[in-house]
């Protein structure tokens, strides 16, 4: 499979202020063509340094693709540091100064002497015109490899890429099959899930696993690629069920969707309806369920009650069960979510209390949260857990893993 480097050409791509999206993009792209980015570097407006790195980027890659530092003025070097690194001299082209000459007669403006830059070309290089701006692109063919000179603002770029080098790449890669398998994966860390299912995808290189961890949310992604069809999904097969088999329930979706878009669904396929009371999430929670389009249809509403005198005023909670087991407790947390039920008239309730930190007011270690949950039927329940990360870390936490209680209770009892 061919693999590719890419290199980021740009001083300010080495700032506080700027980040390198191009090569983001162009990951992406390649991906989808079957090849796999290796390495990726930003160079700042260096020749010296950007020559050396090309030359590395030659011997480790089969495509090397620069983007930026083609534009017209002196810090651009580009060009010239490809020409360095190739041993190939730059040979002045009139057709790209009759295309610059035009272009800016065509925009009634003077064209800069410095321009004339931008009409010098690796020798054998394929021009890439650039109907977008001035810098032309650059497909050069070296000892089997391709090297790719594009410009560095977004738009040029990927209109250039996408128009011109992915049809050409197209026809000189072998015919590639990509299949993909995506999992989001709830209520574990990501190193308690790497442990488990390294084993099965360590020996595979493909398909490629990566793993993407948030705030107790995980995304593995399968790419398999193979020259036929069948050749990639058997491949995807091999690494994807044993991991399906693996994770069970703890995968909560197979198409990207986020846990509040997924309990969405669950919601709505009872014609059920939710209410909360969020202690400790302070909103969080809510505001993920509301973050669905069409949440209205099933979100009745939440009670923010930070304090204990907000617990019994707005919900009801009994101030002798606060007294007696404190506000994070399991007790605390059934009797939100009863009230919040209750006041409501949802089918479901969920509460959430805890010690977000960075003290612990109640006594109870800091990330200790509780779940409570009501339903339609039985008693409220409630669950306690010990949640990882600072103050914000262990609130984001809480939403995440209230919502996946409720997702477990809603797929396990279809019936109630
Ligand atoms: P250049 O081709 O080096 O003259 O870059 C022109 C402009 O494109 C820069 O000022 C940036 O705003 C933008 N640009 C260059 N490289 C990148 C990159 N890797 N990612 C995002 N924007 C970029
Ligand atoms: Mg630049």
């Amino acid at each position: 499979m061919a693999n590719a480097e890419i290199i980021a050409v740009g001083s300010e791509l080495l700032t506080a202020d700027k980040i390198d999206t191009n090569s983001l993009w162009l990951t992406d792209q390649l991906n989808s063509l079957g090849v796999e980015v290796r390495r990726k570097l930003v160079v700042g407006d260096d020749r010296r340094l950007l020559a050396e790195s090309i030359r590395q980027a030659l011997r480790d890659a089969d495509i090397v693709i620069l983007t930026g530092g083609l534009g017209p003025t002196e810090d651009d070097v580009t060009r010239e540091a490809t020409s360095e690194a190739l041993g190939r001299n730059l040979v002045f082209r009139q057709d790209l100064l009759d295309a610059l000459i035009e272009r800016f007669q065509r925009l009634n403006r003077n064209m800069a002497e410095n321009n004339r830059r931008q009409t010098f070309l690796i020798e054998g290089a394929e021009p890439l015109p650039n109907d977008r701006g001035t810098a032309a692109g650059q497909w050069i063919d070296a000892d089997g490899k391709v090297i790719l000179l594009l410009p560095g603002p977004p738009n040029e770029l990927k209109a250039m890429f996408s128009g011109q080098c992915v049809p050409k790449l197209r026809a000189k890669l072998p015919t590639q099959v990509i299949r993909t398998r995506f999992y989001r994966v709830a209520g574990m860390g990501e190193s308690d899930l790497d442990q488990l299912i390294s084993p099965v995808y360590k020996p595979y290189e493909n398909p490629v696993t990566t793993i993407l961890a948030g705030a107790g949310d995980i995304q593995i992604h399968l790419r398999a690629h193979g020259e036929t069809e069948p050749e990639a999904e058997a491949l995807l097969a091999a690494v994807g069920s044993p991991i399906e088999e693996l994770l069970g329930d703890r995968i909560y979706s197979r198409d990207g969707a986020n846990l509040e878009t997924v309990i969405g669904g669950l919601l709505r396929a009872r014609g059920a309806s939710l209410s909360v009371a969020e202690s400790c999430s302070g909103g969080l929670l809510g505001g993920r369920i509301t973050s669905v389009p069409g949440s209205s249809d099933y979100y009745l509403g939440g009670f923010l009650v930070y304090s204990d005198a907000m617990k019994t005023q707005l919900l009801g909670v009994d101030p002798a069960l606060l007294q007696k087991h404190t506000s994070v407790s399991e007790e605390a947390a059934k009797a939100m979510a009863t009230s919040a039920r209750d006041r409501t008239g949802s089918t479901y309730a969920l509460s959430v209390t805890g010690e977000a930190g960075p003290r612990s007011q109640s006594g109870v270690p800091v990330g200790t949260v509780i779940i409570g949950f009501a339903g339609p039927a039985g008693a409220p329940e409630a669950a306690t857990y010990r949640l990882f990360g600072d103050r914000n870390g262990v609130r984001a936490r809480a939403a995440q893993w209230a919502l996946d209680y409720l997702r477990r209770k809603l797929q396990a009892s279809r019936s109630f």
